[in-house]
């Protein structure tokens, strides 16, 4: 069995040598970075299912935005997003819910001011 070539860690100024990319420590904390802000590596995928999520929308409602915080009201301006925020510890893989822009915004300016 050939013996595994050991790497340096991939965090800058460290001196810790292993087979994985980072040592223990700095693996732990890249993946909590992951974790944190999410990786880039899964935005396209994301934006992608945002886009698949208003165009279902659109065949079934039309042009409609459901409201949050107020009545359900015609608008062309549709967004999908997540309904637990991811940047509030929500699921990056949960479900999205179309709202237009402006209720959108709205309910991320709500549900912020409720956990602070
Ligand atoms: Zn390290
Ligand atoms: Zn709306």
């Amino acid at each position: 069995m050939p013996k595994p070539r050991l790497k340096p860690c991939a965090q800058p100024g460290c001196p810790e040598l292993q087979t994985e990319t980072r040592c223990t420590e700095h693996r732990r904390d890249n993946d909590r970075y992951r974790r944190q802000f999410g990786s880039k590596a899964s935005e396209p995928r994301d934006r992608a299912r945002r886009k698949a999520t208003v165009d279902t929308h659109r065949a079934q409602h039309g042009d409609w935005c459901p409201g949050y915080g107020r009545e359900p009201h015609a608008s062309a301006d549709l967004t999908a997003d997540h309904i637990d925020e991811v940047s509030l510890g929500g699921d990056p893989h949960g479900p999205l819910q179309t709202l237009c822009r402006s209720c959108n915004g709205r309910k991320n300016a709500t549900r912020q001011n409720r956990v602070r």
